[in-house]
């Protein structure tokens, strides 16, 4: 499916024909609320607080006539809040699983929260592995190869590298997302006959972040 051919809505409140939750993880520092604020906002700053607990940004995407609406958890990465995430996945539609493309630390702690996501997540979330910081290829530590080998290795749904600094490949992961899930849904609610569980009729949301 061709992300291109469908449009970021910033903004626009309580319209969505259809909302999904995503919920970004992964190491502290990674760029999650960075991700986030670039998706939400189109913005970048060198330094935001330090996420505690979580925040939240809805993203729309026009696509396929329909406003899709992306709600999109940040969480703290910190030791101390991994308990929470738990409850975060609850009801999630996609879980974006960050790691550092310059810290190798990043990468190998990505089979812990992908067990905490096999454990707690709904068994059907899409699970996306995001290398950020693409933008400091003197500084990397983990190749492209290695993250494409643990999408395989664990059958993730996909795998891309972002730098939430210059913007690449932050909007192509959530318009990707955003018709994705929209064509199941459509294709689960016709052959069901009902609506479904998951990817519920939104209403009232309020913008961005
Ligand atoms: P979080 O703890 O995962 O939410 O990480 P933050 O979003 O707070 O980012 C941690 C640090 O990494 C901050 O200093 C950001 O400015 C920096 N950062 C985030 N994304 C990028 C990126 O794509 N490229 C570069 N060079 N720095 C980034
Ligand atoms: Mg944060």
């Amino acid at each position: 499916m061709d992300p291109a051919d469908c449009e970021i809505i910033r903004g626009e409140a309580g319209s969505q024909d259809v909302l999904f939750k995503v919920v970004l993880i992964g190491a502290a520092s990674v760029g999650k609320s960075c991700i986030m604020r670039r998706a939400g906002k189109d913005e970048f700053k060198e330094n935001y607080d330090v996420t505690v607990g979580s925040d939240t940004c809805t993203l729309n995407v026009k696509a396929h006539g329909k406003l899709i609406g992306l709600q999109i958890w940040d969480t703290a990465g910190m030791e101390q809040f991994r308990s929470m995430v738990k409850v975060f996945f609850n009801g999630s539609h996609a879980v974006l699983l960050v790691y550092d493309i310059t810290r190798k630390d990043s990468f190998e702690v990505l089979d812990m929260w992908l067990s905490m996501v096999k454990d707690t997540a709904p068994p059907d979330v899409k699970v996306i592995l995001i290398g950020n910081k693409k933008d400091e290829t003197e500084l990397r530590q983990v190749g492209v190869d290695l993250g494409q080998q643990y999408v395989d290795k664990n059958g993730l749904y996909d795998f891309l590298e972002t730098s939430a600094k210059t913007g690449e490949g932050i909007l192509e992961v959530f318009k990707k997302l955003a018709k994705d899930l929209s064509t199941e849904h459509d294709k689960a609610s016709t052959s069901s006959g009902h609506q479904l569980k998951s990817g519920k009729k939104a209403g009232g949301k309020k913008g961005c972040c």
